[in-house]
């Protein structure tokens, strides 16, 4: 903060000196502007003022639609700053005629962007860890949401202007970016109003993990165009840009792995029921603790389903006695409504146990066990 406090002060000297210089040595306004923008070290001096500004602007959004960030969220910004950073300098071997001031700006009002983009991706996927959202949450969120994306629109569409009056230029790529930044943000709305569905219903919403999968889908897709068409404008306009190569491969591989997710998830999730065993109480008992890594609650062994002629005074404690009756029972427990298994222990092929639910909304996700 110190640091930022001296930066500015130098910076502001710096510029007003610059200014104040200008405005003595020309008779008027206009002679004094044009004076300053034809020298290079005070159109320096003046944009650095104008990064000091923009990060104290960045800090006012930050406070007041975003509060304190969390440690994780710092690390992500820095991890993508850095990633966007580089991208760009690889992108600028393509419009290395065209580096300028102009350039410069835009990347910074680009990065400063993003910044809030990526905040707000994160904020929502922080949702489902949270046990209550405060109403401002949603107040921030939504506007901070419409205000980004309004601004990509508008960015999308002055960049097309350009490119359609002066033919192929940087702004190509400013406005692929901003159709990128827009269409993650859109998704991420989605998940917030999913996430915001699920918290107003009392009920585990069962389809939400599938419709969140969804959304990512489309998504992705969405972006594989994107990407596609920004390669194919770049090779007809520049010729073969080798550093979008990657992003074309990555997101293409992003997109063929959730669709083969999909049908391993619906072919692993068919008969979840017969595939996978429910873990007796005895099993559960000789866990250390039988607690559900995905959930982090306790695992109970699931007695109220068993015929009652076999079980019915094993309600209380799973003693071992119990646990047999259970594995006999657990035939006709297979076959009884999914909808009051949600929480039965099920036993993997690898021994290890988790909720019926728990796991499968883990295989929603991924395909392997849980606890590597
Ligand atoms: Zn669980
Ligand atoms: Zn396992």
């Amino acid at each position: 903060m110190a640091r930022l406090a001296v930066y500015g002060a130098i910076s502001t000297l710096l510029a007003g000196a610059v200014i104040a210089n200008a405005f003595a040595q020309r008779s008027n306004f206009y002679a004094a502007c044009i004076y300053l923008y034809r020298s290079n070290a005070c159109m320096m001096i003046i944009l650095n003022l104008g990064l000091f500004l923009t990060i104290i602007a960045g800090q006012l959004v930050q406070i007041i639609f975003f509060g304190n960030l969390r440690t994780l969220e710092v690390e992500h910004l820095y991890e993508r700053a850095w990633y966007a950073v580089t991208e760009t300098c690889l992108a600028m071997t393509i419009f290395k005629d065209e580096f300028d001031t102009r350039f410069v700006v835009m990347f910074t009002v680009l990065l400063f962007l993003k910044v809030f983009h990526w905040l707000c991706m994160d904020r929502v996927d922080s949702m489902e860890q949270s046990p209550e959202i405060p109403l401002s949450f949603h107040v921030r969120m939504v506007t901070m949401i419409a205000m980004l994306v309004s601004l990509d629109v508008l960015l999308v569409y002055h960049a097309v202007n350009i490119v359609t009056l002066k033919g192929p230029n940087m702004m190509i790529m400013f406005g692929f970016e901003y159709t990128l930044l827009a269409t993650s943000l859109m998704a991420s709305f989605g998940k917030y109003v999913l996430h915001t569905i699920d918290m107003r219903t009392e009920d585990p919403w069962e389809n939400k993990s599938m419709l969140l999968f969804y959304l990512d889908l489309v998504a992705d897709f969405v972006k594989l165009v994107t990407y596609l068409l920004f390669f194919m404008v770049i090779l007809v306009c520049y010729g073969l840009p080798l550093h979008i190569i990657r992003d074309v491969y990555m997101t293409m591989r992003s997109f063929l792995q959730k669709c083969k997710d999909l049908i391993q998830y619906r072919k692993a999730t068919r008969n979840m029921n017969e595939r996978y065993p429910d873990a007796s109480p005895a099993e559960l008992a000789a866990l250390s603790d039988p607690i559900c890594i995905i959930c982090r609650e306790e695992m109970v062994g699931h007695h109220s389903n068993a015929p009652a002629g076999q079980n019915a005074a094993g309600t209380t404690a799973p003693a071992p006695a119990a646990a047999g009756a259970q594995q006999q029972a657990r035939p006709a427990s297979n076959t009884r409504p999914t909808g009051s298994s949600t929480n039965v222990p099920k036993k993997l092929p690898c021994g290890h146990i988790f909720h019926f639910h728990c796991l499968k909304s883990w295989l929603e996700r991924q395909q392997s066990c849980p606890t590597w």
